[in-house]
């Protein structure tokens, strides 16, 4: 490895979250932390909030849910709004939710729901939040499985604290999570002491301005991230929009000719990930699949056995669909 204090890696690391503000669309620095999404989206929480503060998590499935118990493990005063899974949540339903519980200071969301294969209208629901003006909640959002693949436009949509990883369409391996903060984010976080010593957000903001981190950084996944980034760059970030949006279109269409139907309402799907319900036994599905190389999910919580989930963001073509497509009429 190379020296994390070194000028190497400082050259490494100005230079990969230079780019990473071009992909989370924002003027605000992009901290790296150690730790998968998961410690991303606890980061955004501790910093940001404290025992008894009103929250409200909008959950759409598996990974909301998990936004939520992450906010009440903090001590905060959580609200939880369930959407039926499949559906996104309506941002006109997030207002009257926020009007009903007045004092709210923090919406949590997730921009794509990973466990149902939804793309909840995060522009919306951040006008919603937004229209509350001087007195509206911070919104933090869940972006790891739709940054980079989705469009997000974090400063434009008035996004308080955005959370990714590496892992899904950043490319890179498991490892590092990724995150900004808006300025009125940075005020509450300035504003109060983080309980936590390894996440406090205000260390990491300290560090980026020197090209560092905290304590010793995942030397090699930041070279992996690089090696993301650089082919998000190359391909331009409105063109990846366009190819993940086509491909989904492709592979959805292809299930419904082979007689397998869309789990979410079909407004809904994501451009990430594609979640069918076949009409009888998923694991079994997934298990003809797998003998034809092609490994897919299964269903999360509720959704256990249900159903099946194709993964196709970051590094996917039409020719991977297509052998999604072929692999899955001859497993049926
Ligand atoms: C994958 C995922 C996570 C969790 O990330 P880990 O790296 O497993 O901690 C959180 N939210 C969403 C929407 C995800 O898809």
């Amino acid at each position: 490895m190379i020296n994390h204090r070194g000028g190497e890696f400082k050259e490494l690391f100005k230079g990969l979250t230079s780019d990473l503000r071009r992909i989370f669309q924002t003027e605000s620095d992009v901290l790296v932390v150690t730790a998968s999404g998961t410690g991303g989206l606890e980061a955004a929480v501790v910093n940001t909030m404290g025992p008894g503060d009103k929250v409200l998590a909008v959950s759409t499935g598996y990974f909301g849910d998990r936004f939520a118990t992450i906010a009440e493990t903090s001590g905060a005063d959580v609200s939880r709004f369930n959407v039926p899974w499949g559906q996104a949540a309506d941002p006109a339903a997030v207002l009257d939710q926020l009007a009903a519980r007045p004092g709210t200071r923090a919406v949590l969301v997730t921009h794509n729901e990973t466990s149902t294969g939804v793309t909840n209208d995060l522009q919306g629901i951040a006008v919603a939040v937004r229209s509350l003006g001087d007195d509206a909640p911070l919104l933090l959002v869940d972006a790891v499985s739709s940054l980079a693949a989705i469009e997000l436009a974090t400063d434009a949509w008035g996004c308080d604290v955005v959370v990714t990883c590496s892992q899904k369409a950043l490319m890179a391996p498991p490892g590092l999570s990724l995150l900004c903060a808006s300025p009125r984010a940075w005020a509450a976080i300035d504003a109060r002491r983080c309980p936590s010593y390894y996440f406090d957000l205000k260390q990491y903001r300290k560090g980026a301005a020197v090209g560092e981190t905290p304590a010793t950084p995942a030397v090699a996944e930041l070279m992996g991230l690089r090696a993301g980034v650089d082919l998000i760059l190359a391909e331009g970030l409105s063109r990846v929009f366009e190819r993940h949006h086509r491909l989904a279109e492709r592979l959805q269409r292809g299930a419904q000719d082979l007689g397998l139907p869309l789990f979410p309402d079909p407004q809904a799907a994501s451009d990430t990930v594609t979640a069918l319900r076949p009409r009888s036994d998923a694991d079994g599905l997934r298990a003809r699949l797998r003998e034809r190389g092609v490994i897919v999910a299964g269903g999360q919580g509720q959704l256990k056995g249900q159903i099946i989930r194709i993964g196709h963001m970051g590094c996917v073509s039409d020719e991977d669909i297509d052998a999604v497509l072929a692999a899955l009429g001859q497993s049926l």
